[in-house]
């Protein structure tokens, strides 16, 4: 009997090593991977940047502690600022930590403003992790069953629409913040229209509330822009980044720009390992690959071959409903629940995801070849046309 506590419904699979979006299992059969661990393998697998960057960071040091100066955290914080137009950084572990620190940013943001009980608008179909404040920001009644009393203070509309943000934002006196995803990742790969994020971003400045972009799953390159509300040439207030930003390394951050910048001192906010020696490197050797390699095009290019091949195979197929998202980040669904397709995916050397059980999503790493995008629009659309005629 296993003694890992039993927090997940496991694949029958283990995986030994792996090159670029090819994984190797631990009998030596081989996969296609479009998945690179949920959004994480930014540069598939053991790129030889990475692995030696983070060889040489591990032999020279690992860890200090955030109590002393980290020359690499100031680098990477610099980085990202100067990608996204942000002002500062507070480095973590996680998505779930990058939120909790954006939620904090906005509760203080609001009795700064003297807002005793501060609100925000969070939407339906939502996920923005599972600590007690991102469960309850996160709207799936499974991910929060059980867990109750939620964490007060988060509001709720329906996604894309910004009357109902202005609805509740108008009786809610309380309100000091907006929080969506630019594409709800685990809510289905439903695509923020731009229109709406132009709308948002005009309804917070007009009620000072701030704008957070949680963009830990269609962050860091995947939707062909280092961030997802480039697509609508928004600038957020925070925005959030984990999965990918490492490359596979653990990680979080947490990005301000305007009034949410410079408001927290020492005592207000932080954490152990957060923005540690290895994790920092890792990150800014894959923001570094990224640009050398031109993968923000590449994450655009393939997208669109992905996207374009299978609405294409699957167009006079029943059951499928249609196929979205941008870039690198897609998601296909269909008219009943295919949660069996990832198995049987998986016994034919594919490895995808199925999320809000009829959508079949698709994250495959930025350096996934046009190659590779034709070879899983042909095997995937085979597997789904064979899956919805049994
Ligand atoms: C995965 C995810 C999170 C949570 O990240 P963890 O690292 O698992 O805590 C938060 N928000 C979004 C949009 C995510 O996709």
């Amino acid at each position: 009997m296993s003694h890992v506590m039993n927090t997940y419904a496991r694949l029958p699979v283990a995986f030994s090593h792996g090159k670029g979006s090819r994984l190797t299992d631990t009998e030596g059969k081989t996969y296609l991977d479009a998945l690179s661990g949920i959004a994480v393998n930014t540069l598939g697998h053991n790129h030889p940047a990475l692995v030696a960057a983070i060889s040489a960071q591990a032999a020279r040091l690992l860890h200090s502690s955030n109590i002393y100066q980290m020359p690499q955290q100031e680098r990477l914080a610099d980085k990202l600022t100067e990608l996204s137009g942000m002002e500062d950084v507070f480095f973590c572990n996680s998505g779930c930590e990058a939120n909790e620190a954006a939620i904090k940013l906005a509760r203080f943001y609001g009795h700064q403003q003297g807002v005793d009980n501060p609100a925000i608008i969070v939407m339906e179909h939502s996920f923005h992790g599972r600590t007690l404040a991102t469960l309850s920001a996160t709207g799936s009644r499974k991910v929060q069953a059980g867990f109750e009393p939620l964490v007060a203070g988060f509001v709720r509309v329906p996604f894309n629409d910004l009357e109902a943000v202005r609805v509740i934002g108008g009786h809610n006196k309380n309100v000091v913040a907006v929080m969506l995803e630019i594409v709800q990742g685990e809510g289905g790969i439903h695509v923020a229209d731009p229109e709406y994020l132009r709308g948002l971003r005009k309804l917070c400045d007009e009620n000072a509330w701030l704008l957070i972009c949680d963009e830990v799953q269609c962050g860091m390159g995947r939707m062909g822009t280092w961030f997802g509300f480039q697509q609508a040439g928004i600038h957020p207030d925070v925005a959030t980044l984990a999965k990918g930003l490492a490359g596979g390394v653990p990680i979080g951050a947490c990005l301000a720009a305007g009034k949410a910048a410079g408001l927290f001192h020492p005592g207000n906010h932080g954490s152990t390992f957060g923005g540690n020696q290895l994790a920092t490197t890792a990150a800014l050797t894959t923001l570094e690959v990224v640009e050398k390699e031109n993968l923000l095009d590449n994450a655009t290019s393939v997208g669109k071959i992905i996207r374009d091949g299978l609405a294409q195979a699957l167009s006079e197929v029943p059951g499928v409903v249609g196929v979205r998202g941008q870039g690198l980040i897609i998601g296909i669904e269909l008219d009943r629940p295919c949660g069996d397709l990832v198995r049987l995916a998986l016994d034919a050397g594919l490895l995808i995801n199925v999320t809000a059980e009829r959508v079949v999503r698709l994250l495959p790493s930025l350096n996934f070849s046009a190659d590779e995008g034709r070879e899983l629009v042909e095997r995937l659309s085979a597997l789904i046309r064979s899956f919805l005629s049994s």
